[in-house]
């Protein structure tokens, strides 16, 4: 199959079209390592004109001129869309990401909601009228598309990463050039089809497919983009918040987390346990919101870890399109030796390894990128395993003795996206929960969300938020309009 791409799949200006340059690029399926699609591999030229086609359709279409209703209305028929070829593009997400088939449905049913919460929102929007204690003066607060949007997103989730982009800045009237990872961008493909089948204009959703270090350059350092909307890892968000500053563009990240699972000892036991091997293991940890950090009360630290090895051995890993495999294989097999890398590395700090650590022996993984759920216990915040983003199964084991030291290693990370607390005590849970920097905290929960609440991180986790009416906001302008309707002269200077 390598070498042949019939479908193209740039989408620039309206038109289906291949890379300017012929090149192309494999899709490996990481469970097994076979080529599941060759897809066009896009020129920084072929990113310029993605641009170009979306400055267009902002300034010269009557798309910015769409009404909220309209607007609307669109959205909710790509959730119709989204919702028809369910199965199909799931499919698609798995053999491309390696997460299980499961996964892959309700990242779908999420997307799903994303777009249902977003047409009703900006349905509802209206002007805001501000009371400057005049009544001659009408002043007003209205929100306007804030223009071009570049939207890049990761190979983790790849469908739900780009649509908490895409369905807030379709709803503000915004054009855009959606970037995939070049690894994962069989579903982003898949959601423009739809998009165009719905009847989003010519020019408002461009598609570009190719490598960061070819086209990046070439998307965020342009005059002619209003907003960079990124999702990925902190050093590339660093470049491109660099790269983009000198023409002042405003710029959203949302970058990696080192998230602790912090667990006290009046906690649901059996609710901890599950909940700490699904924080951590779900995705086979490549999750930027993983509990990787398990940071537990000294007193029933050494039977809870006792109790979580035989559920992390428990765990069937598998291809994810087996019905019968709970977590997939890593997403390649360059990021399974970074992941072993980190419990080597761990090891050499000093923790202590309890369970997994070594890839499978056995054939049925051979030509997969698989690694066991892993544990290291007597772990200690200063190990770079522990502050670094290992982005794999690996949980790392601390230990606590006072809700001030829980705290403390909660927040001793140079990230802030997520955290948990497990706790029977209510007034201790709100006070933790109020104490720790990161930009969700889930008391006796972990990994949920919802597309009407805010996401994003505090410190290096990035900076905006996706989702919520803040996730609206962020592709907004807002345009205070001052309108007197009584002029007379104003007096200030006598001549
Ligand atoms: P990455 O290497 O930073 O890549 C993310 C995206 O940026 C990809 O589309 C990549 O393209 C592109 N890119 C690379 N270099 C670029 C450049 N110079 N200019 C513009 N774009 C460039 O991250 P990843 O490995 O795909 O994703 C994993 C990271 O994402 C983790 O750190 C994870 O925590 C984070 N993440 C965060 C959230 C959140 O909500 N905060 C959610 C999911 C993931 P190519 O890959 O095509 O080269």
């Amino acid at each position: 199959m390598s070498g042949t791409n019939p479908d193209p799949i740039l989408c620039i200006d309206g038109t289906w079209r291949h890379a300017s340059d012929g090149g192309t690029r494999d899709i490996i399926n990481p469970a097994d390592g076979s080529v599941v699609a060759v897809v066009d591999e896009a020129s920084a030229d072929d990113g310029r004109a993605a641009i170009a086609a979306g400055r267009g359709a902002f300034d010269e279409s009557s798309w910015r001129d769409t009404t909220v209703a309209e607007r609307s209305a669109l959205l909710d028929r790509i959730a119709d869309l989204l919702l028809r070829d369910r199965d199909e593009i799931a499919r698609a997400e798995t053999l491309d990401t390696g997460k299980t088939l499961r996964e892959s449905h309700i990242d779908i049913d999420d997307v799903v909601s994303v777009f249902r919460y977003y047409a009703k929102l900006v349905a509802v929007e209206s002007d805001r009228l501000v009371d400057v204690g005049d009544p001659t003066i009408v002043s007003r607060v209205v929100h306007e598309p804030v223009g071009v949007c570049v939207l890049i997103a990761p190979w983790n989730y790849p469908l739900l990463q780009i649509v908490w982009k895409i369905a807030p800045a379709l709803a503000a009237g915004c054009t855009m050039v959606a970037k995939p990872s070049e690894v994962t961008p069989l579903s982003t493909i898949a959601l423009i089809r739809l998009a165009e089948e719905a009847g989003v204009p010519p020019g408002v959703l461009n598609l570009i497919q190719g490598s960061g270090a070819v086209i990046g350059d070439a998307l965020t350092d342009s005059p002619d983009v209003d907003m960079i909307s990124f999702t990925g890892g902190a050093s590339t968000g660093a470049h491109i918040a660099a790269v983009a500053a000198p023409h002042v563009t405003r710029v959203a990240l949302e970058l990696g987390g080192k998230n602790p699972h912090i667990v006290f000892a009046d906690a649901d036991r059996d609710a901890a346990l599950d909940a700490v091997i699904t924080g951590v293991f779900l995705h086979s940890g490549q999750v930027c919101s993983s509990g990787t950090r398990l940071i537990i009360e000294e007193s029933i630290a050494d039977e809870f870890v006792a109790a979580l090895v035989p559920r992390a051995q428990a765990i069937r890993f598998g291809d994810g399109l087996d019905d019968a495999s709970e977590t997939g294989p890593l997403v390649s097999q360059s990021h399974r030796d970074k992941v072993e890398g980190y419990v080597a590395l761990g090891i050499s700090e000093g923790a202590t390894l309890v369970t997994g650590g070594e890839r499978p022996a056995d054939d049925e993984f051979a030509k997969g990128s698989y690694f066991p759920p892993t544990i290291l216990d007597n772990c200690d915040r200063s190990m770079r395993v522990v502050q670094e983003e290992t982005f794999g199964p690996i949980l790392t084991v601390e230990r606590f003795a006072s809700e001030r030291e829980a705290i403390e290693l909660g927040n001793d990370t140079s990230y802030g996206l997520a955290a948990g607390v497990r706790t029977a005590d209510t007034a201790r849970a709100e006070r933790v929960a109020r104490a720790l920097r990161h930009g969700t905290v889930w008391i006796n929960d972990f990994g949920v969300y919802t597309a009407a609440a805010e996401w994003g991180g505090f410190g290096k986790s990035g900076n905006g938020r996706e989702l919520g009416p803040t996730g609206l906001a962020e592709y907004q302008e807002a345009k205070h309009i001052w309108t007197n309707t009584a002029p007379k002269e104003v007096g200030w200077f006598t001549a």
